[in-house]
């Protein structure tokens, strides 16, 4: 096992584009209608993430993901670039393959979205891929969400735990009926922080959303998740279930109550998972304790629900309040 040697945090998951039509009238199968506005944004649960952690500056961040060679991934490598989130230049970016692109329509009077992520290159992530970059990164903390293939992001949790980093499973987005513990897919003994909102915290546990959320959460604990399992909830914050010792330590984390953002009006909570799980991992390699780190997170997390779009709302760290520094 090779020793830790920094505090990076290496992002493995994936990058798309988002394309995004608002209409008034939502076309019927077969029908064309002429919309209002478009928009493109980068996106991506992993790229959101290293976007998060990336703009805060609190440690170094690498993306390993995969993308096309096609205009998209050149924009999406430009943004990691624009916010200091490194990658490894030649492996990144595919020939031949379409990158990961999520179609999004919005109801202009409801509100209401379709989406359709297309995955592309984001498929095209290998298990061999994620070793050989955790394993020449030497990160401190790997952290992993699903829009991977899941046994990709197992080996990341796998490569990460070799080289002695902590590793954090984002468990977003999780379809129904899936399971860590899948034959041959058993994903707790390789998670230290497992990170669920609530609606994914009952389909893992098999729980309902209306259950007691510490209960679900010390029952995936018992499952063998290391260290802590956090419950993202909302404008309620954090629920942190801790092992401690033999004991287990239970706190809830909300963002500091001096947080200027809070008198704003919550505008669009798109991307506030990840820029709380880009936000924790960042806090938490400066030397906090999890639950610390958690309310910094709610804080940071808590300002981009003010804010329209995912990554467009996400704060540098001179953006930051004195409360969040
Ligand atoms: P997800 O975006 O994955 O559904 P949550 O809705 O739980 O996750 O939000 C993640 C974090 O974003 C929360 O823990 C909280 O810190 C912050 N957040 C989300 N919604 C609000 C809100 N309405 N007011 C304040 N903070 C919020």
């Amino acid at each position: 096992m090779s020793a830790v040697k920094n505090n990076k945090i290496l992002v493995v998951g994936s990058a798309n584009q988002d394309l995004t039509s608002n209409s008034d009238v939502l076309p019927t199968l077969g029908e064309t209608v002429m919309g209002k506005d478009f928009a493109t944004a980068c996106g991506g649960k992993g790229a959101n993430q290293a976007v998060a952690a990336g703009m805060l500056g609190l440690a170094p961040v690498e993306m390993v993901c995969r993308v096309g060679d096609d205009l998209f991934g050149q924009n999406l490598l430009a943004n990691f670039r624009k916010v200091g989130v490194q990658f490894d230049g030649d492996k990144t970016v595919l020939k031949n393959t379409p990158s990961g692109v999520a179609s999004i329509v919005v109801d202009g009077n409801s509100g209401d979205n379709m989406i359709i992520v297309s995955p592309g290159a984001n498929y095209k992530l290998t298990a061999e891929d994620v070793r050989e970059a955790v394993t020449k990164a030497e990160p401190a903390q790997v952290i992993v969400q699903l829009e991977i293939l899941p046994e990709v992001a197992l080996e990341a949790l796998k490569a990460g735990k070799d080289v002695g980093a902590t590793t954090l499973l984002n468990t977003a987005p999780a379809p129904e009926g899936w399971t860590l513990e899948d034959p041959g897919m058993e994903f707790y003994p390789y998670i230290d922080v497992l990170i669920l909102n609530e609606s994914e915290l009952a389909k893992v546990s098999g729980g309902k959303e209306s259950e007691n959320e510490e209960g679900m959460a010390r029952s995936l604990l018992d499952k063998g998740v290391g260290k802590a399992v956090i419950v993202t909830l909302g404008a309620r914050g954090a629920l942190i279930v801790e092992k401690d010792d033999n004991s287990i330590k239970v706190s809830q984390s909300q963002e500091p109550d001096d947080l200027p953002a809070k008198k704003e009006p919550v505008k669009n909570t798109v991307g506030a998972g990840d820029s709380f799980c880009g936000a924790l991992a960042s806090y938490w390699s400066t030397g906090l304790t999890l639950a610390e780190a958690a309310k910094y997170a709610c804080g940071v997390a808590s300002m981009t629900v003010r804010k329209d779009g995912a990554q467009t709302s996400y704060p540098t760290y001179d953006e930051l309040p004195d409360c969040l520094k």
